[in-house]
């Protein structure tokens, strides 16, 4: 087996200081110059997966191609990088244990005492080894903050990897952060100098640090940070807060971060000696110079934690990207519509984009985002459970189906329009089963599946090919049963699963735009390309603004 070489990521001081960000971009870079990246995510909390964790608390759930259920990081890794993640890439304490526990029990450890060290640490370099296999460089993110108890079987892990192979097959990069103090008017290099301590204690000396502050940092500090923690001067680089995260590849650059990383992991032979940022570049000019600009609505039930719809309003962004238009969000809480109406609260709007959820709280305020929205026009694009508010909302009032609902919000309703089903065949062609009483983890129609557009269909001229294939996450689907009655009340069924099963996209005929899908196309775009969907429906609120002139196509 080759040993890919791997850069390992730290975080210290405090968390949200932008670890993936920070991650993802100098693969972007590493990527830039030639190289094949990948990247994993090692956290250290119990939960096998965040498939089941709060949105609230833990930010969105990124769905990947084979439908494994990661951490949100992982959307940044997909985002910057071409390259196509899955389970294997998102990994938790809970999983490793689990796979410990589960050999334990088959008695292949022969007896012996099961331990942290060297059972877990195995198991963690195993899982390593097997997501970075095959690729010219690694980097593995190391969820938490240095010190916390929770993650010292990974840190440990990590520093037996380098002892195991050496300087030039593992890097340590560590991200920190260098407070301003206004009342002193001076940055503070003390929390970074304790932070390095800590990882040294435990048997990490890093080799570079990304010092996180609000100004560049002045020599002065940069000296003496690497003074105390024994990093050489030019591997201490200083990130500043930017305002576009999309810039970060470019600074990371321009401080000399590749250029560093190769020389220790003796890549340079294997990279190119530029880097081309030319697609970066032109991502942060076509939002730096936008030619129009548009305010999108999200009217979800997490909006005060906007982590919980990252991936959305990326794609949102990067289908403003692609015609050089700034996409302003205004996050609208659903409960907001259901007490102040739609027509009130979605004023002065030139689209509004309905996204997946969970549960009976505000899914009346979706529905009735639809309802007006088709009514007066607007463009309207439902994701997931915004395709289903606006299933029920057609049935309700368009084909008159009186209490038409889902039964995932009203169990007896005289018209479960959506539906739990019971058993469907997956992309491999295996059976899956489920019902009211299956676990909540793990038990979704989750991943890539493929779908058949039908010919004539605005969904068919977006995408421009008869077959695409999207990620899922739901438990719910639309119900067959409705299907000819909710299509004689003028609702259109643009997409269908192969096996012509599942509904998979929706649409209204005579309206301007008014597009829903029973996936999740934002996990699939990224700032260099954009996704068709987020595009045409970015292209229908710059038409409406316009007072419904058909603009002609703008290039980023
Ligand atoms: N709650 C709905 C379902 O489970 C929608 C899920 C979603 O929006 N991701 O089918």
């Amino acid at each position: 087996m080759t040993m890919t070489p791997l850069i390992f990521v730290t975080g210290g001081v405090v968390s949200s200081l932008g670890k993936g960000i920070s991650a993802a971009s100098l693969a972007a870079v590493l990527e830039a110059r030639g190289l094949r990246v990948t990247m994993m995510k090692l956290d250290p909390y119990i939960n096998v997966d965040p498939g089941t964790m709060s949105p609230f608390q833990h930010g969105e759930v990124y769905v990947t191609d084979d439908g494994a259920e990661t951490d949100l990081d992982l959307g940044h890794y997909e985002r910057f990088v071409n390259v196509r993640l899955s389970g294997k890439n998102s990994i938790t304490a809970g999983k490793i244990y689990e796979r410990v526990i589960r050999k334990e029990r088959r008695g292949d450890y022969l007896g012996a005492t099961v331990q942290v060290i060297p059972h877990i640490t195995d198991e963690i370099k195993r899982c390593i080894d097997t997501a970075t296999q095959g690729y010219d460089v690694a980097l593995v993110e190391i969820g938490g903050t240095v010190g916390d108890i929770e993650s010292l079987p990974f840190l440990e892990a990590i520093r037996q990897i380098r002892t195991e192979r050496g300087p030039d097959k593992a890097l340590f990069m560590h991200l920190t952060l260098v407070p301003y103090i206004a009342a002193a008017g001076e940055l503070k290099t003390k929390p970074t100098q304790h932070s390095v301590k800590e990882l040294r204690s435990i048997g990490i000396q890093p080799d570079v640090l990304l010092c996180r502050s609000e100004q560049p940092l002045p020599d002065s500090e940069r000296r003496k940070i690497a003074l105390f923690t024994n990093v050489s001067e030019k591997a201490v680089i200083s990130v500043v807060d930017l305002d576009n995260i999309y810039k970060i590849p470019m600074w990371q650059h321009l401080q000399g971060l590749d250029a560093i990383v190769l020389e220790r992991l003796r890549l340079e032979g294997k990279a190119a000696a530029v880097a081309d940022l030319s697609e970066w570049e032109a991502v942060v000019d076509a939002t730096e110079y936008p030619i129009d600009e548009v305010t999108i609505a999200v009217v979800g039930k997490y909006v005060d934690h906007k982590d919980a719809y990252k991936s959305v309003a990326e794609a949102l962004r990067h289908g403003g990207i692609r015609q050089r238009t700034r996409v302003n969000l205004k996050w609208v809480e659903s409960q907001d519509v259901e007490r102040d109406g739609a027509a009130e609260v979605l004023a002065g709007v030139d689209g509004v984009l309905v996204p997946g959820g969970f549960g009976d709280r505000g899914f009346e305020g979706k529905v009735l985002t639809s309802q007006h929205a088709r009514e007066v026009g607007l463009p309207y694009l439902g994701i997931c459970y915004g395709m289903q508010a606006a299933v029920v909302d057609v049935a309700r009032n368009m084909a008159g189906l009186e209490g038409a609902n889902s039964t995932e919000n009203d169990r007896k309703t005289p018209h479960p329009v959506i539906g739990l089903i019971t058993e469907w065949r997956t992309q491999a062609g295996e059976v899956q089963r489920r019902s009211e009483e299956s676990d909540l983890g793990g038990t979704m129609r989750l991943g890539l599946q493929e779908q058949r557009l039908k010919p004539g269909t605005k969904a068919r001229a977006i995408y421009g090919q008869d077959v695409v294939a999207e990620r899922h996450r739901h438990r719910y689907e639309f119900n067959n049963r409705y299907r000819t009655q909710l299509e004689d009340a003028g609702l259109v069924i643009s997409a269908k699963s192969m096996d012509d099963l599942l509904v998979e996209m929706v649409e209204l005929a005579d309206h301007p735009w008014f597009i829903a899908c029973q996936a999740h196309p934002e996990f699939q775009s990224t700032p260099r390309g954009g996704h068709p969907l987020f595009i045409g429906f970015v292209r229908a609120a710059r038409e409406r603004k316009a007072g419904g002139k058909l603009l002609k196509e703008a290039t980023a």
